[in-house]
Protein backbone atom coordinates (compact mmCIF):
# COMPACT_ATOMS: atom_id res chain seq x y z
CA UNK A 1 0.00 0.00 0.00
CA UNK A 2 2.67 2.66 1.06
CA UNK A 3 4.49 1.40 -1.86
CA UNK A 4 1.78 2.11 -4.24
CA UNK A 5 1.01 5.50 -2.71
CA UNK A 6 5.04 6.69 -3.00
CA UNK A 7 4.85 5.67 -6.61
CA UNK A 8 1.64 7.59 -7.78
CA UNK A 9 3.05 10.54 -5.75
CA UNK A 10 6.26 10.21 -7.45
CA UNK A 11 5.11 9.74 -11.03
CA UNK A 12 2.98 13.33 -10.04
CA UNK A 13 5.90 14.90 -8.85
CA UNK A 14 8.15 13.88 -11.75
CA UNK A 15 8.23 17.10 -13.70
CA UNK A 16 6.67 17.11 -17.69
CA UNK A 17 9.84 16.04 -19.44
CA UNK A 18 10.18 12.79 -17.40
CA UNK A 19 7.11 12.06 -17.26
CA UNK A 20 5.58 10.52 -20.82
CA UNK A 21 2.84 12.50 -22.63
CA UNK A 22 -0.43 11.61 -22.41
CA UNK A 23 -1.90 9.38 -25.33
CA UNK A 24 -5.51 10.87 -25.13
CA UNK A 25 -6.95 14.19 -24.00
CA UNK A 26 -10.23 15.43 -22.93
CA UNK A 27 -10.37 19.11 -22.82
CA UNK A 28 -13.76 20.33 -21.77
CA UNK A 29 -14.88 23.90 -21.91
CA UNK A 30 -17.62 25.22 -19.79
CA UNK A 31 -18.20 28.32 -21.67
CA UNK A 32 -18.95 31.41 -19.14
CA UNK A 33 -18.14 29.33 -16.16
CA UNK A 34 -16.23 31.47 -13.50
CA UNK A 35 -15.80 30.72 -9.93
CA UNK A 36 -19.26 31.44 -8.65
CA UNK A 37 -20.70 28.85 -10.56
CA UNK A 38 -18.78 26.16 -9.11
CA UNK A 39 -19.80 27.41 -5.62
CA UNK A 40 -23.11 27.97 -6.80
CA UNK A 41 -23.59 24.06 -8.28
CA UNK A 42 -21.84 23.38 -5.09
CA UNK A 43 -24.52 24.66 -3.00
CA UNK A 44 -27.34 23.66 -5.14
CA UNK A 45 -26.79 19.97 -5.22
CA UNK A 46 -26.03 20.05 -1.67
CA UNK A 47 -27.81 17.09 0.67
CA UNK A 48 -30.25 19.25 2.68
CA UNK A 49 -30.10 16.13 5.26
CA UNK A 50 -26.88 15.94 6.13
CA UNK A 51 -24.68 19.00 7.99
CA UNK A 52 -22.04 18.81 5.44
CA UNK A 53 -21.98 20.51 2.13
CA UNK A 54 -21.31 17.83 -0.26
CA UNK A 55 -18.24 18.32 -2.39
CA UNK A 56 -19.09 17.96 -6.40
CA UNK A 57 -17.34 16.40 -9.37
CA UNK A 58 -15.79 20.35 -9.84
CA UNK A 59 -14.52 20.28 -6.61
CA UNK A 60 -12.80 16.68 -6.79
CA UNK A 61 -11.06 18.28 -9.76
CA UNK A 62 -9.61 21.83 -9.08
CA UNK A 63 -6.50 22.67 -9.29
CA UNK A 64 -5.81 26.23 -10.45
CA UNK A 65 -6.74 29.50 -11.97
CA UNK A 66 -6.24 30.86 -15.51
CA UNK A 67 -6.27 34.92 -16.84
CA UNK A 68 -8.37 35.51 -19.85
CA UNK A 69 -7.76 39.01 -20.81
CA UNK A 70 -7.84 38.73 -24.84
CA UNK A 71 -5.23 40.64 -27.56
CA UNK A 72 -7.70 43.64 -27.56
CA UNK A 73 -8.14 47.07 -26.10
CA UNK A 74 -10.58 45.70 -23.08
CA UNK A 75 -9.09 42.85 -20.51
CA UNK A 76 -12.97 41.18 -20.84
CA UNK A 77 -12.70 38.82 -23.41
CA UNK A 78 -15.53 37.25 -25.97
CA UNK A 79 -15.91 33.45 -26.58
CA UNK A 80 -14.13 33.43 -29.80
CA UNK A 81 -10.79 35.53 -28.27
CA UNK A 82 -11.26 33.45 -25.39
CA UNK A 83 -11.45 30.00 -27.80
CA UNK A 84 -8.43 31.16 -29.64
CA UNK A 85 -6.33 31.35 -27.23
CA UNK A 86 -7.46 27.90 -25.45
CA UNK A 87 -7.02 26.25 -28.96
CA UNK A 88 -3.78 28.01 -30.22
CA UNK A 89 -2.29 29.28 -26.83
CA UNK A 90 -2.52 32.54 -29.02
CA UNK A 91 -4.16 35.58 -27.89
CA UNK A 92 -6.49 37.48 -30.99
CA UNK A 93 -9.17 39.82 -30.68
CA UNK A 94 -12.74 39.51 -29.57
CA UNK A 95 -14.66 37.49 -32.37
CA UNK A 96 -11.17 36.32 -34.05
CA UNK A 97 -11.54 32.24 -34.88
CA UNK A 98 -8.18 31.05 -34.63
CA UNK A 99 -6.72 34.37 -36.68
CA UNK A 100 -4.19 36.69 -35.89
CA UNK A 101 -4.88 40.44 -36.09
CA UNK A 102 -3.91 40.06 -40.24
CA UNK A 103 -6.06 37.21 -40.32
CA UNK A 104 -3.80 34.65 -40.86
CA UNK A 105 -5.01 31.43 -39.76
CA UNK A 106 -3.27 29.98 -36.13
CA UNK A 107 -2.64 26.60 -36.43
CA UNK A 108 -5.49 24.67 -33.77
CA UNK A 109 -4.77 21.98 -31.16
CA UNK A 110 -7.20 19.55 -33.87
CA UNK A 111 -5.19 20.71 -36.21
CA UNK A 112 -1.71 19.64 -35.15
CA UNK A 113 -3.50 16.71 -34.31
CA UNK A 114 -4.91 15.51 -36.95
CA UNK A 115 -1.17 16.02 -38.41
CA UNK A 116 -0.01 13.46 -36.26
CA UNK A 117 -2.65 11.05 -37.72
CA UNK A 118 -4.69 10.88 -34.20
CA UNK A 119 -8.12 11.00 -33.83
CA UNK A 120 -10.13 14.30 -32.97
CA UNK A 121 -13.84 15.09 -31.83
CA UNK A 122 -15.51 18.40 -31.16
CA UNK A 123 -19.12 17.95 -28.78
CA UNK A 124 -21.33 20.93 -27.78
CA UNK A 125 -24.82 22.40 -26.82
CA UNK A 126 -24.77 25.01 -28.92
CA UNK A 127 -24.34 25.14 -32.88
CA UNK A 128 -21.22 22.95 -33.92
CA UNK A 129 -20.11 26.01 -35.82
CA UNK A 130 -20.03 28.70 -32.34
CA UNK A 131 -17.31 30.84 -31.75
CA UNK A 132 -16.08 27.66 -29.10
CA UNK A 133 -15.96 24.35 -31.12
CA UNK A 134 -15.28 26.87 -34.46
CA UNK A 135 -12.11 27.94 -32.87
CA UNK A 136 -10.73 24.83 -33.10
CA UNK A 137 -11.79 23.62 -36.60
CA UNK A 138 -12.15 26.45 -38.64
CA UNK A 139 -10.29 29.88 -39.49
CA UNK A 140 -12.26 33.23 -39.90
CA UNK A 141 -12.02 36.94 -39.35
CA UNK A 142 -15.11 36.94 -37.56
CA UNK A 143 -17.48 34.55 -35.53
CA UNK A 144 -20.57 35.93 -37.20
CA UNK A 145 -19.82 34.27 -40.43
CA UNK A 146 -21.82 31.70 -39.32
CA UNK A 147 -21.66 29.90 -42.71
CA UNK A 148 -18.50 30.42 -44.03
CA UNK A 149 -17.36 28.87 -40.51
CA UNK A 150 -18.94 25.83 -41.32
CA UNK A 151 -18.15 25.55 -45.36
CA UNK A 152 -15.11 25.52 -43.30
CA UNK A 153 -15.88 22.57 -41.75
CA UNK A 154 -15.49 20.78 -44.89
CA UNK A 155 -12.71 22.52 -46.94
CA UNK A 156 -9.98 22.90 -44.38
CA UNK A 157 -8.24 19.78 -44.46
CA UNK A 158 -5.34 18.77 -43.04
CA UNK A 159 -3.12 16.49 -45.72
CA UNK A 160 -6.09 15.48 -47.41
CA UNK A 161 -8.13 14.92 -44.00
CA UNK A 162 -10.97 16.47 -42.35
CA UNK A 163 -9.70 18.53 -39.52
CA UNK A 164 -12.23 16.09 -36.93
CA UNK A 165 -13.49 12.68 -37.09
CA UNK A 166 -16.39 13.18 -34.38
CA UNK A 167 -18.89 16.39 -34.79
CA UNK A 168 -21.95 16.76 -31.85
CA UNK A 169 -24.18 19.20 -31.54
CA UNK A 170 -26.53 21.10 -33.42
CA UNK A 171 -26.66 23.15 -36.76
CA UNK A 172 -28.29 22.18 -39.46
CA UNK A 173 -29.53 25.44 -40.21
CA UNK A 174 -26.10 26.08 -41.08
CA UNK A 175 -24.55 22.71 -42.44
CA UNK A 176 -28.12 21.87 -44.22
CA UNK A 177 -28.29 25.64 -46.73
CA UNK A 178 -29.80 26.18 -50.36
CA UNK A 179 -26.41 27.53 -51.48
CA UNK A 180 -25.07 24.42 -49.68
CA UNK A 181 -25.58 20.80 -48.24
CA UNK A 182 -22.46 20.24 -46.21
CA UNK A 183 -24.32 17.23 -44.51
CA UNK A 184 -24.44 15.52 -47.87
CA UNK A 185 -20.78 16.46 -48.69
CA UNK A 186 -20.00 14.99 -45.40
CA UNK A 187 -21.95 11.52 -46.00
CA UNK A 188 -20.18 11.21 -49.67
CA UNK A 189 -17.19 11.35 -47.68
CA UNK A 190 -18.15 8.67 -45.69
CA UNK A 191 -19.55 10.35 -42.38
CA UNK A 192 -21.97 8.29 -40.50
CA UNK A 193 -25.05 10.93 -39.79
CA UNK A 194 -27.37 11.15 -37.25
CA UNK A 195 -30.01 13.66 -36.72
CA UNK A 196 -32.37 12.46 -34.17
CA UNK A 197 -30.62 11.45 -30.13
CA UNK A 198 -31.99 7.55 -31.60
CA UNK A 199 -30.00 7.96 -34.27
CA UNK A 200 -27.02 9.52 -32.45
CA UNK A 201 -27.39 5.95 -29.76
CA UNK A 202 -26.87 4.26 -33.42
CA UNK A 203 -23.97 5.35 -34.06
CA UNK A 204 -20.93 2.86 -34.06
CA UNK A 205 -18.20 3.82 -36.02
CA UNK A 206 -15.75 6.44 -37.46
CA UNK A 207 -16.14 8.96 -38.90
CA UNK A 208 -19.32 10.55 -37.36
CA UNK A 209 -21.68 13.71 -37.31
CA UNK A 210 -24.72 14.16 -35.45
CA UNK A 211 -26.79 17.62 -35.57
CA UNK A 212 -29.52 17.54 -33.15
CA UNK A 213 -30.76 20.93 -33.53
CA UNK A 214 -30.98 23.51 -36.11
CA UNK A 215 -29.24 25.90 -34.05
CA UNK A 216 -27.90 25.28 -30.30
CA UNK A 217 -29.61 22.45 -28.55
CA UNK A 218 -33.00 23.37 -26.11
CA UNK A 219 -31.48 24.75 -22.47
CA UNK A 220 -31.11 21.28 -20.40
CA UNK A 221 -33.78 22.20 -18.33
CA UNK A 222 -35.88 22.63 -20.89
CA UNK A 223 -35.05 19.69 -22.89
CA UNK A 224 -37.09 16.53 -22.44
CA UNK A 225 -33.96 14.53 -23.30
CA UNK A 226 -31.75 13.97 -19.96
CA UNK A 227 -28.35 15.13 -19.37
CA UNK A 228 -27.84 15.71 -23.47
CA UNK A 229 -23.96 16.42 -23.26
CA UNK A 230 -23.25 14.05 -20.82
CA UNK A 231 -25.16 11.60 -23.48
CA UNK A 232 -23.18 12.91 -26.74
CA UNK A 233 -20.06 12.89 -24.20
CA UNK A 234 -20.00 9.04 -24.07
CA UNK A 235 -20.77 8.27 -27.40
CA UNK A 236 -17.86 10.41 -28.41
CA UNK A 237 -15.96 8.71 -26.03
CA UNK A 238 -17.37 4.82 -27.29
CA UNK A 239 -16.13 5.84 -30.67
CA UNK A 240 -12.77 7.33 -30.16
CA UNK A 241 -11.76 3.90 -28.44
CA UNK A 242 -9.92 1.98 -29.32
CA UNK A 243 -7.45 4.60 -30.89
CA UNK A 244 -4.17 3.58 -32.31
CA UNK A 245 -2.56 7.29 -32.14
CA UNK A 246 -4.68 8.48 -29.97
CA UNK A 247 -7.72 11.39 -29.72
CA UNK A 248 -8.07 14.62 -28.75
CA UNK A 249 -11.37 15.27 -27.35
CA UNK A 250 -13.09 18.80 -27.27
CA UNK A 251 -16.22 19.06 -25.45
CA UNK A 252 -17.95 22.58 -24.34
CA UNK A 253 -20.88 23.28 -21.82
CA UNK A 254 -21.83 26.15 -24.45
CA UNK A 255 -25.04 27.11 -22.80
CA UNK A 256 -23.93 28.00 -18.96
CA UNK A 257 -22.80 30.93 -21.14
CA UNK A 258 -26.47 31.64 -22.71
CA UNK A 259 -28.03 31.13 -18.70
CA UNK A 260 -25.38 34.03 -17.69
CA UNK A 261 -26.26 36.31 -20.52
CA UNK A 262 -29.80 35.44 -19.24
CA UNK A 263 -28.72 36.10 -16.02
CA UNK A 264 -31.22 33.04 -15.70
CA UNK A 265 -29.81 31.24 -12.28
CA UNK A 266 -31.51 28.38 -12.65
CA UNK A 267 -30.99 27.49 -16.51
CA UNK A 268 -27.23 27.85 -15.30
CA UNK A 269 -27.77 25.32 -12.40
CA UNK A 270 -29.54 22.99 -15.06
CA UNK A 271 -26.51 23.61 -17.75
CA UNK A 272 -23.92 23.08 -15.31
CA UNK A 273 -25.55 19.85 -13.84
CA UNK A 274 -25.37 18.67 -17.59
CA UNK A 275 -21.53 19.46 -17.72
CA UNK A 276 -20.97 17.95 -14.05
CA UNK A 277 -22.25 14.76 -15.55
CA UNK A 278 -20.26 14.91 -18.70
CA UNK A 279 -17.34 15.36 -16.61
CA UNK A 280 -17.54 12.43 -14.49
CA UNK A 281 -17.97 10.54 -17.93
CA UNK A 282 -15.02 11.67 -18.91
CA UNK A 283 -13.07 11.00 -15.11
CA UNK A 284 -14.22 7.70 -15.02
CA UNK A 285 -12.78 7.19 -18.61
CA UNK A 286 -9.77 8.59 -17.24
CA UNK A 287 -9.89 5.74 -14.26
CA UNK A 288 -9.87 3.41 -17.00
CA UNK A 289 -7.78 4.77 -19.05
CA UNK A 290 -4.81 6.40 -17.43
CA UNK A 291 -3.05 7.56 -20.63
CA UNK A 292 -5.58 10.21 -20.65
CA UNK A 293 -5.82 13.48 -19.49
CA UNK A 294 -8.59 15.47 -18.55
CA UNK A 295 -8.49 19.57 -18.29
CA UNK A 296 -11.80 21.39 -17.61
CA UNK A 297 -11.72 25.06 -17.89
CA UNK A 298 -13.77 28.53 -19.23
CA UNK A 299 -13.39 31.02 -21.78
CA UNK A 300 -14.13 33.52 -19.41
CA UNK A 301 -16.75 34.62 -16.88
CA UNK A 302 -20.38 35.47 -18.03
CA UNK A 303 -22.89 37.88 -16.05
CA UNK A 304 -20.87 38.51 -12.32
CA UNK A 305 -22.73 36.06 -10.79
CA UNK A 306 -23.00 36.59 -6.89
CA UNK A 307 -24.41 34.18 -4.54
CA UNK A 308 -26.30 36.33 -2.30
CA UNK A 309 -27.34 39.90 -3.04
CA UNK A 310 -30.18 42.91 -1.64
CA UNK A 311 -28.04 43.33 1.53
CA UNK A 312 -29.01 40.17 3.07
CA UNK A 313 -26.41 37.07 4.38
CA UNK A 314 -28.43 34.39 2.38
CA UNK A 315 -28.41 32.41 -1.10
CA UNK A 316 -31.53 30.18 -1.69
CA UNK A 317 -31.04 27.38 -3.09
CA UNK A 318 -34.40 26.20 -2.40
CA UNK A 319 -36.24 28.41 -4.38
CA UNK A 320 -33.68 27.71 -7.12
CA UNK A 321 -34.83 24.34 -7.31
CA UNK A 322 -38.66 24.87 -7.44
CA UNK A 323 -38.05 26.54 -10.72
CA UNK A 324 -39.17 24.02 -13.57
CA UNK A 325 -38.28 25.66 -16.48
CA UNK A 326 -36.10 28.27 -18.12
CA UNK A 327 -37.32 32.18 -18.14
CA UNK A 328 -38.26 32.04 -21.58
CA UNK A 329 -40.30 29.13 -21.12
CA UNK A 330 -41.97 30.25 -18.03
CA UNK A 331 -42.85 33.18 -19.88
CA UNK A 332 -44.45 30.97 -22.78
CA UNK A 333 -46.57 29.23 -20.15
CA UNK A 334 -47.49 32.50 -18.60
CA UNK A 335 -48.98 33.98 -22.13
CA UNK A 336 -51.28 30.71 -22.42
CA UNK A 337 -52.92 31.03 -19.52
CA UNK A 338 -55.53 33.57 -18.60
CA UNK A 339 -55.48 36.18 -16.08
CA UNK A 340 -57.09 34.12 -13.44
CA UNK A 341 -55.31 31.25 -13.98
CA UNK A 342 -51.67 33.53 -13.98
CA UNK A 343 -50.86 32.97 -10.80
CA UNK A 344 -51.28 29.26 -10.61
CA UNK A 345 -49.38 28.64 -13.81
CA UNK A 346 -46.62 31.38 -11.87
CA UNK A 347 -46.54 28.82 -8.69
CA UNK A 348 -46.47 25.67 -10.41
CA UNK A 349 -43.57 26.48 -13.30
CA UNK A 350 -41.82 28.34 -10.15
CA UNK A 351 -43.09 27.45 -6.59
CA UNK A 352 -42.62 30.92 -5.73
CA UNK A 353 -45.33 32.57 -3.52
CA UNK A 354 -45.92 36.50 -4.55
CA UNK A 355 -47.04 39.60 -3.45
CA UNK A 356 -49.82 41.15 -4.78
CA UNK A 357 -47.59 43.72 -5.80
CA UNK A 358 -45.51 41.17 -7.61
CA UNK A 359 -48.21 39.43 -9.13
CA UNK A 360 -49.70 42.60 -10.65
CA UNK A 361 -46.15 43.14 -12.44
CA UNK A 362 -46.28 39.79 -13.59
CA UNK A 363 -49.91 40.38 -14.64
CA UNK A 364 -48.93 43.94 -16.79
CA UNK A 365 -46.00 42.60 -18.45
CA UNK A 366 -47.92 39.20 -20.02
CA UNK A 367 -50.89 41.57 -20.85
CA UNK A 368 -48.32 44.07 -23.04
CA UNK A 369 -47.14 40.71 -24.68
CA UNK A 370 -50.80 39.26 -25.33
CA UNK A 371 -51.18 42.64 -26.64
CA UNK A 372 -48.38 43.14 -29.20
CA UNK A 373 -47.94 39.54 -29.93
CA UNK A 374 -51.07 37.34 -28.74
CA UNK A 375 -51.13 34.18 -26.69
CA UNK A 376 -48.58 32.50 -28.32
CA UNK A 377 -45.15 33.18 -28.93
CA UNK A 378 -43.89 32.68 -32.43
CA UNK A 379 -41.07 30.05 -32.79
CA UNK A 380 -38.66 31.95 -35.25
CA UNK A 381 -37.88 35.18 -32.77
CA UNK A 382 -36.32 36.57 -35.51
CA UNK A 383 -39.13 38.95 -37.31
CA UNK A 384 -40.46 40.69 -34.32
CA UNK A 385 -41.49 44.45 -34.35
CA UNK A 386 -39.21 46.38 -32.27
CA UNK A 387 -42.79 46.63 -29.85
CA UNK A 388 -42.96 42.76 -30.00
CA UNK A 389 -39.68 42.41 -28.67
CA UNK A 390 -39.24 45.21 -26.08
CA UNK A 391 -42.93 43.09 -24.51
CA UNK A 392 -41.63 39.54 -24.47
CA UNK A 393 -37.93 41.29 -23.22
CA UNK A 394 -40.20 42.82 -20.00
CA UNK A 395 -41.78 39.57 -19.43
CA UNK A 396 -38.86 37.57 -19.07
CA UNK A 397 -37.56 40.31 -16.84
CA UNK A 398 -39.89 40.27 -14.69
CA UNK A 399 -39.96 36.41 -14.56
CA UNK A 400 -35.98 36.35 -13.46
CA UNK A 401 -36.50 39.72 -11.01
CA UNK A 402 -38.89 37.67 -9.01
CA UNK A 403 -36.80 34.64 -9.19
CA UNK A 404 -33.37 36.61 -8.81
CA UNK A 405 -35.47 38.43 -5.64
CA UNK A 406 -36.28 35.11 -3.69
CA UNK A 407 -33.15 33.25 -4.65
CA UNK A 408 -30.81 36.46 -3.74
CA UNK A 409 -28.88 35.89 -6.22
CA UNK A 410 -26.90 38.71 -7.64
CA UNK A 411 -26.02 39.69 -11.94
CA UNK A 412 -23.93 42.72 -12.41
CA UNK A 413 -23.83 42.33 -15.69
CA UNK A 414 -25.66 41.05 -19.00
CA UNK A 415 -22.51 40.34 -20.50
CA UNK A 416 -18.87 38.73 -19.91
CA UNK A 417 -16.50 39.79 -16.85
CA UNK A 418 -13.02 39.68 -16.14
CA UNK A 419 -12.45 37.65 -13.32
CA UNK A 420 -10.12 33.93 -13.68
CA UNK A 421 -11.62 31.17 -14.29
CA UNK A 422 -11.27 28.01 -12.88
CA UNK A 423 -8.77 25.29 -13.83
CA UNK A 424 -9.60 21.69 -13.34
CA UNK A 425 -7.73 18.40 -13.87
CA UNK A 426 -7.48 15.19 -13.72
CA UNK A 427 -4.78 11.89 -14.68
CA UNK A 428 -1.43 11.75 -14.32
CA UNK A 429 -0.44 15.15 -15.31
CA UNK A 430 -2.46 17.12 -13.99
CA UNK A 431 -0.61 18.95 -11.33
CA UNK A 432 0.56 20.31 -14.79
CA UNK A 433 -2.45 22.65 -14.42
CA UNK A 434 -1.94 23.60 -11.19
CA UNK A 435 -2.03 26.94 -9.77
CA UNK A 436 -1.96 30.49 -11.56
CA UNK A 437 -1.85 30.30 -15.65
CA UNK A 438 -2.62 32.54 -18.47
CA UNK A 439 -5.46 30.91 -20.98
CA UNK A 440 -2.78 30.64 -23.40
CA UNK A 441 -0.46 28.41 -21.17
CA UNK A 442 -3.39 25.82 -20.68
CA UNK A 443 -3.01 25.71 -24.38
CA UNK A 444 0.73 25.38 -24.27
CA UNK A 445 0.73 22.44 -22.47
CA UNK A 446 -1.43 20.61 -24.00
CA UNK A 447 0.12 21.11 -27.27
CA UNK A 448 3.57 20.47 -26.05
CA UNK A 449 2.10 17.06 -25.13
CA UNK A 450 0.95 16.14 -28.58
CA UNK A 451 4.02 17.91 -29.86
CA UNK A 452 6.48 15.73 -27.87
CA UNK A 453 5.21 12.28 -29.82
ZN1 LIG B 1 -20.93 34.82 -23.90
Amino acid sequence: MKKIIFSTLFIAMLPQFVQAAPKNIIYMIGDGMGPAYLAAYRYYQDDPSTKAVESTIYDQLWVGVASTYPDDDTIVTDSAAGATALATHTKSYNGAISVNHQHQPLTTMLEIAKAKGMHTAIVATSQINHATPASFMAHNESRKNYNDIANDYVDNKIAGKFVADVMFGGGTQYFIRKDRNLVNEFKQAGFHYADSWQGLSQLNKLPALALLAPVGLPSALDNPVVDPLKTMTEKALQLLTPSKEGFVLMVEGSQIDWCGHANDIACAMAEMDDFAKAIATAKAYVDSHPDTILVVTADHETGGLSLGAEGDYAWNTKVIKGVKHSAPEISRLLLQSSETDLSQTWTKATNIALTSAELASLTSAQQQVKSAIGTTLPTNMDNLTTVQENAIKTLNAVVKQHINHYSRTGWTSGAHTAIDVPVLSWGQQRLDFAGFQDNTDIARKLIGYLESK
